[in-house]
């Protein structure tokens, strides 16, 4: 894929980027690991003063930034403001709890003193996804320099400017040359850095594929990863939810960054005896959305990030079509002049077998499934290869506390969406990937865990 920057919105190639060559690589490799040496004995007020200032550089350049993600990838201008936001949270929250998450803890043992140290590991390589151009990254980046690690970013192909962005924002913060980079090359060029001694272990955000390849790599080298993969959440509604609530919150949940979210409520499964009313209120939703350009503070949908992303979702609802389900609404492209538009669309009489059930539906498609009760939800909602998040509405105490213990998934939200939160770990099971971000899980995935035991 092209390193470029392409105006999903009209087709446009704005600015073409050549990737980095191997001896460049080398050299960012060299840079990175001798900042290390000096970075990792920097001290936490040191580090959280940087911090901060990379969250007010952020604050103070937030709509600039917005706009440069509604640009490369097409997310609706407010939501992308809201996105440097959270990122400057994600800085904020490390720099302040960093230095509590990573004490040493003591455990009592037959040494005169045993306890856990907690120091950095190194030059840690993360492979970033286009959907969330800075907030990925800041999630990753915020935990990883309060350790002391320092950061290599490979970032999607189609967000160059933002990559390029954050680069510049660490640097400006005062962080030395070095402790983040971004490098702008091609996801072939990933194995070989892997290979490379200077990288300790390495984080992807990104489809199922591009997690395989790297932990295999990663295997290869015996070092760790950490996998945030892809998702099929359901929302199940409940005959004793607050139905109303219910549908608000679904079309939010399904429609979040043009339904380009890993963590997006994808397979929406209701009750029998509910299930045509929130059908008809969901469909309803859906057609007064306003599709249209990203940059207009009015369009709730923008445009799919790349026409290849447009071409599978459209061929898996038609498929979908195919084989007997219902459009209530939508079912194909938007009737722009240019640009990677698509209806908001609700599916449903969606037939055994058909895509809907197994497979990721990346863009504004929610898919309608219909269930006697709750052990057919349950059941359903666990019927995937994906275990990422998973939404729940009951005011029932004890379907609450089943859907809690049997849903199959890394977090369970009990009448609200599913989000991450800085202070929450964040993660899935099953093929959405292993390992955590976020909160105290997540600023210790990437380092030694030392035991010390002194006589
Ligand atoms: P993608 O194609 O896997 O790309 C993600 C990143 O991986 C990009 O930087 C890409 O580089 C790189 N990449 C692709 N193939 C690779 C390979 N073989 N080896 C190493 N790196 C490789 O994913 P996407 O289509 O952009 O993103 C959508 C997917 O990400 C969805 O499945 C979504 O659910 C998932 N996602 C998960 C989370 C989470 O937290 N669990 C969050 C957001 C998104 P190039 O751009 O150069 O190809």
């Amino acid at each position: 894929m092209a390193i470029a920057t392409i105006n999903p919105a009209t087709g446009e190639t704005v600015k073409e980027f050549a990737s980095l060559t191997d001896e460049e690589i080398t050299q960012r490799l060299e840079l990175a690991q001798q900042t290390f040496e000096q970075y990792r004995n920097t001290s936490f007020a040191q580090r959280a003063e940087w911090l901060n200032a990379a969250a007010q550089g952020l604050d103070d350049r937030k709509t600039e930034f917005g706009k440069l993600m509604a640009l490369e990838m097409g997310k609706p201008i407010a939501a992308a403001i809201a996105e440097v936001e959270k990122s400057a949270w994600v800085c904020r929250f490390y720099a302040e709890n960093a230095d509590k998450f990573l004490q040493d803890l003591t455990v009592e043992t037959d040494a005169s003193h045993s306890f856990i140290r907690y120091q950095p590991l190194g030059v840690i390589l993360a492979v970033m996804p286009w959907n969330f151009p800075f907030w990925q990254v800041f999630r990753f980046a915020a935990p990883a320099l309060m350790v002391g690690n320092v950061g290599i970013l490979k970032h999607a192909s189609n967000v160059p400017q933002c990559a390029l962005a954050i680069e510049e924002i660490f640097l400006q913060a005062g962080f030395p040359q070095g402790a983040f980079q971004t490098l702008l090359i091609g996801s072939d060029q990933v194995a070989q850095i892997v290979a490379d001694d200077r990288i300790k272990a390495a984080t992807l955000t990104g489809s199922e594929a591009a997690g395989a390849s790297l932990a295999s790599a990663c295997g290869k080298q015996i070092k760790k990863t950490v996998l945030e993969l892809g998702g099929s959440d359901p929302f199940i509604v409940l005959e004793s939810a607050d139905l109303e609530a219910a549908v608000e919150t679904a079309v939010t949940a399904r429609l979040i960054n043009n339904g380009q979210s890993c963590i997006a409520a994808k397979r929406f499964i209701v009750q029998e005896s509910i299930a045509e009313t929130f059908a008809e209120k969901m469909a309803a939703k859906f057609a007064a959305l306003k599709v249209g350009d990203p940059m207009n503070p009015d369009t709730n949908i923008g445009p799919l990030a790349t026409p290849d992303i447009l071409n599978d979702l459209d061929a898996q609802v038609k498929t979908c079509l195919q084989q007997g389900a219902k459009a209530l609404v939508g079912g194909d492209r938007a009737t722009l002049p240019n640009g990677n538009y698509y209806l908001p669309t609700v599916l449903t009489d969606l037939p055994a077998g058909c895509p809907a059930y197994q497979e990721e539906f990346f863009g504004p498609v929610a898919l309608l499934f219909t269930v006697p009760n709750l052990d057919a939800a349950i059941q359903l909602a666990n019927s995937t290869s994906f275990g990422l998040g998973a939404s729940a509405w009951t005011q029932n105490a004890e379907e609450r506390d089943r859907l809690i213990n049997e849903l199959e998934a890394g977090c369970v939200f009990i009448n609200g969406m599913v989000k991450s939160d800085v202070r929450l770990p964040f993660g899935g099971i099953k093929r959405s990937g292993y390992g955590r971000e976020l909160g105290v899980d997540g600023i210790r995935e990437f380092v030694n865990i030392k035991t010390v035991w002194i006589k």
